[in-house]
């Protein structure tokens, strides 16, 4: 019977999992799926590895929802049902959007971790309340099995202090109203693949496009982060599927003369970005097909702020070796990563057609620098390392 671990990242209506076996101290994923719908009517979807068997199944909407704790016992007895003769589990890891001050790196959870990170909602109410109910769902199935935090916001630590600065009385700097910086379990991945496929690069400046329905830049000097472009919230820096990026704050304080704050909220979270500008849609490939010129327009504001945001970056690392792409519209959307390259071309980026259109993982030509690269990000596989680093050390 070998170790597992499962991997749990929780968002607002959907839980993804992944479960991984431990042979020697090496991961390998076993299975992954999610439930969507929770709370409403859910959606259960596995996939197995060995075998490559699926598994489907919904749920009417019971009295009171299918909300996490269904989701959980459901998953629970999935794994049981599938593994018990193969694996035991160890440890369970979750992705935890915000870390703050105290935690910089991953952390085994107990009551006074729960405590603080409950401490931390405030700064991100709409994703730090559903990990929490992710850690205390797992915690009351399994109470005698470790829970290990894997944060966020952990990658960016340790910048410097102008990096994070907003400019702001110091005391609202000290009260945490700084640029804390996202999607640090995607670049600590990144980081750790480049390092392993160009060290010499990944030991230079490069700058990692993460873009998916959420979308990020980070700085990167030897591997670690410099700055980045997400801010305080996941709202700032680059427009999203649905998110604002950047805006005047003076826009805010307008809105707010006509609108209720949980109605700003509402519009900047989830109404706005290529959605809003396009009316057509969140999805780059829906807009990418759309005739409406607005679809066209939105494509090209999200082109043009990643390359003003990369340009900034650049000065910030005085110079770029390396730039990467991932997530999903970075890893699958050639003609995103042309129309971005495009507009770099006065920092010596030459892309390969051939390359870019070809899924190769190095897409500029041939010795040009700065180099341009495709690398699929593995969030997951970052949070079981870590657990199981944590949980190796504690049982040292
Ligand atoms: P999340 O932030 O939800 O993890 P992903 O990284 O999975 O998001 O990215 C999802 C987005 O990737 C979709 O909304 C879509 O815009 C984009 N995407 C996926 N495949 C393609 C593709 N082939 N071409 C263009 N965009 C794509």
């Amino acid at each position: 019977m070998n170790d597992a671990i499962v991997v749990i990242n929780a968002g607002s209506s959907s839980l993804k999992f992944s479960l991984y076996s431990v042979i020697n101290q090496q991961l390998q994923r076993e299975a992954h799926g999610q439930i969507e719908g929770l709370g409403k009517a859910a959606r259960f979807k596995a996939q197995k590895r060995e075998s490559g068997v699926s598994a489907e199944r919904t749920f009417e909407k019971s009295v009171g929802g299918f909300g996490y704790h269904e989701g959980f016992s459901y998953l629970a007895d999935w794994i049981r049902d599938h593994f018990h003769d193969a694996l035991s589990l160890l440890a369970v890891g979750h992705r935890v959007v915000h870390g703050g001050a105290d935690f910089g790196e991953p952390t085994l959870i107990d009551a006074a971790v729960v405590e603080k990170l409950e401490a931390l909602i405030p700064l991100a109410p709409l994703h730090q309340p559903h990990n929490l109910e992710a850690i205390k769902g797992a915690a009351k199935l399994r109470a005698d099995i470790p829970q290990v935090a894997c944060f966020d916001t952990a990658f960016h630590r340790g910048r410097e202090s102008v990096t994070e600065r907003f400019g702001l009385p110091d005391e609202l700097f000290l009260a945490g109203l700084r640029r804390w910086g996202f999607h640090g379990l995607s670049y600590e991945s990144i980081a750790s693949q480049f390092r392993q496929i160009a060290p010499g690069l990944a030991s230079g400046r490069v700058i990692v496009a993460h873009l998916g329905n959420g979308a990020s830049l980070c700085a990167m000097k030897n591997g670690r982060s410099v700055d980045t472009t997400m801010g305080f919230s996941v709202l700032d820096g680059l427009p999203m599927g649905t998110r604002c990026g950047a805006i005047d704050p003076g826009v805010i304080l307008f809105l707010l003369t006509s609108m209720t704050p949980k109605q700003v909220e509402t519009m900047l979270y989830t109404k706005s970005g290529l959605l809003g500008i396009s009316g057509v849609s969140n999805d780059v490939r829906e807009l990418l097909a759309s005739k409406e010129p607005l679809a066209a327009e939105a494509i090209d504001y999200f082109a043009y702020r990643i390359i003003r945001e990369i340009g900034s970056l650049t000065a910030t690392l005085g110079g770029l070796d390396a730039l990467i792409f991932t997530a999903g519209i970075g890893e699958n959307s050639c003609i995103i990563r042309e129309k971005v390259c495009r507009g770099l071309s006065w920092l010596g980026i030459e892309i390969s057609a051939e390359a870019n259109n070809t899924g190769k993982r190095c897409v500029t030509r041939e010795g040009a620098t700065p180099s341009v690269w495709v690398i699929p990000t593995d969030e997951e596989g970052v949070i079981a390392a870590q657990t199981l680093k944590v949980v190796s050390h504690r049982g040292h």
